[in-house]
């Protein structure tokens, strides 16, 4: 194996997902080959050191932002003022739809031949 082929396996050496020839022939060049060794060392250096960094979220305002942008681009009409305060009185909205469905149907068989009294 020769440097080049042996570098490009080194993240899949470290990672353990090369078949067991693979390996064998990686081990083999980094014990003869002091430059693969080194570059094997910085390579792992860098991935370990990579593990230490915060992971990265969105910036703050991010959310809002996203909303903004949608509110200007449909020109209102998604995402307006307006219209994000209408929220709650939809769901109560869904609500009286359906106490009133209900009570419909109630009566319907209340006032019905075949209704809950008539046997
Ligand atoms: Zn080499």
């Amino acid at each position: 194996m020769d440097h080049q082929a042996a570098q490009e396996r080194f993240s899949s050496y470290r990672d353990q997902e090369l078949g067991p020839e693979e390996t064998r022939s990686v081990e083999e060049h980094l014990q003869t080959c002091r430059a693969c060794r080194r570059q094997y060392a910085d390579f792992q250096e860098t991935v370990a050191s990579l593990g230490t960094l915060p992971p990265a979220g969105p910036p703050a305002n991010f959310a809002e932002g996203v909303f903004e942008r949608v509110r200007k681009r449909s020109h209102g009409r998604l995402f307006s003022q307006r219209r994000r305060g209408m929220a709650v009185p939809l769901e109560w909205l869904s609500l009286i739809m359906l106490v009133a469905v209900v009570a419909i149907y109630l009566l319907f068989r209340l006032s019905s031949p075949f209704g809950l009294f008539s046997k």
